[in-house]
């Protein structure tokens, strides 16, 4: 196989997707596609049951194609154009998250124009902050996204006001890779917080989508291939008080796929620089571009364990003409030799799905680990689809979380 490749675990995908069907329960989840389009995985997922969470209108006709039923899907961006809008309202995808009092007036005259009703969730920004890389918080009041909570009312008034769209809830969503689980909490009881307020001004809350951010564990993903689920949902089991008829959506996407994904690449060349030893990859930030972009940090092991009691000191980079093109700095290996093989971990999330042509590169093929008894399995769940509930009343009896 030519590297670079990206290799997909399905069987680890379903585990994955197992353990988070159990946790969730009642709550009901989106995946966010944008965190990877591939067709195999996305069509695994939609096995599952899940939702879709896209971010343009292509995203929406490939939710489609992959299987998603388009009144599981929600539509969230700060930029929809006029010809993204038509094209959810054409497929009635089941709600828009909206981002602006523009937006929301641009969404209205299009539904009137084409006869054709839609759901709106305002997205609000509710000024969380959280510890995670400044490029992928999207909760405080400098960001781009959603609505300040002084806008919701305005907002409401003006769809109450319309016969072609109906406030089906809030939405919201404070950045990724989030691992400190008080920020969740953060969340939650500014949710609270506002939803009291609404209901003081008379506005009931129906739905609310909490978004994603769940973060997976990129130094260790060999012992912790599955991301904190159990946790996650419990932090919001405990913290939300919202009454029972109150429908509770997340829109997760690292957590589901990122483990699932490795980067395989080669070593081209080894180079003694003046303070420093290179490895050179043929794999780039074309391929990944996920360390250059939010100086993200992989786990990289050599496939053939020469020496394991040797490490020595690398800088591992890329071949494109960018000095960010660097996957890890001053990092401890076991010896490199130029044809070694090596596998950058933890993939699956936002890395093929950035890859671009710069340099005129060739993209990276896909190969997968396949699920066993693929058959047998699916039928059991689409039998139990589409309620989460018959489907956690499969996995309590063991019949899929073996
Ligand atoms: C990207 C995105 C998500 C998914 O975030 P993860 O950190 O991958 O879980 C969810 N909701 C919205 C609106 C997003 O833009």
């Amino acid at each position: 196989m030519t590297t670079p490749y990206y290799l997909y675990d399905l069987k680890l995908l379903e585990k994955t997707l197992q353990n988070l069907i159990f946790h969730a329960a009642d709550y009901r989840i989106h995946y966010a596609i944008k965190a990877n389009t591939d067709y195999k995985i996305n069509k695994l997922i939609t096995s599952y049951g899940l939702g879709a969470d896209c971010v343009s209108g292509n995203e929406i006709l490939h939710a489609l194609k992959c299987g998603f039923s388009s009144d599981n899907i929600v539509f969230a961006g700060v930029g929809k154009t006029d010809q993204e809008i038509s094209i959810a309202l054409e497929n009635n995808i089941g709600c828009f998250n909206i981002e602006s009092f523009q937006e929301l007036k641009v969404i209205h005259s299009i539904a009137q124009q084409m006869n054709k009703h839609a759901n709106i969730a305002i997205r609000v920004n509710p000024n969380v902050d959280v510890d995670t890389h400044q490029y992928i918080k999207t909760g405080i009041n400098e960001n781009k996204f959603g609505v300040s909570i002084e806008q919701i009312l305005e907002l409401v008034d003006y769809i109450e006001d319309t016969n072609c769209l109906s406030l089906t809830g809030l939405h919201f969503h404070i950045g990724s890779q989030i691992t400190n689980f008080r920020n969740f909490e953060f969340l939650a009881k500014k949710v609270n917080f506002i939803i009291d307020y609404l209901h003081n001004e008379g506005v009931e809350i129906n739905h609310l989508n909490l978004g994603g951010g769940l973060g997976i564990d990129y130094e260790n993903p060999t012992e912790n291939p599955i991301a904190d689920f159990k946790n996650y949902f419990d932090v919001f089991r405990n913290n939300l008080s919202v009454n029972s008829n109150c429908k509770v959506h997340f829109e997760l996407g690292r957590s589901i796929v990122g483990q699932c994904g490795e980067l395989h690449t080669k070593v081209v060349y080894i180079k003694e620089g003046i303070n420093k030893r290179f490895a050179i990859i043929d794999a780039g930030m074309t391929d990944l571009l996920r360390p250059a972009l939010y100086q993200a940090k992989h786990k990289i092991v050599k496939q053939s364990k020469t020496h394991p009691f040797s490490k020595l000191k690398y800088d591992i980079v890329g071949p494109i003409c960018e000095s960010s093109d660097v996957f890890r700095k001053d990092y401890f290996i076991e010896e490199l030799n130029r044809g070694d093989l090596l596998v950058i971990k933890s993939c699956g999330a936002y890395g093929q799905v950035m890859c671009s042509s710069y340099n005129l590169r060739s993209q990276p093929k896909s190969y997968y680990i396949e699920t066993e008894n693929k058959s047998s399995l699916n039928e059991e769940i689409k039998l139990a689809l589409p309620t989460y509930l018959s489907l956690k009343n499969l996995v309590s009896n063991n019949i899929i979380l073996q």
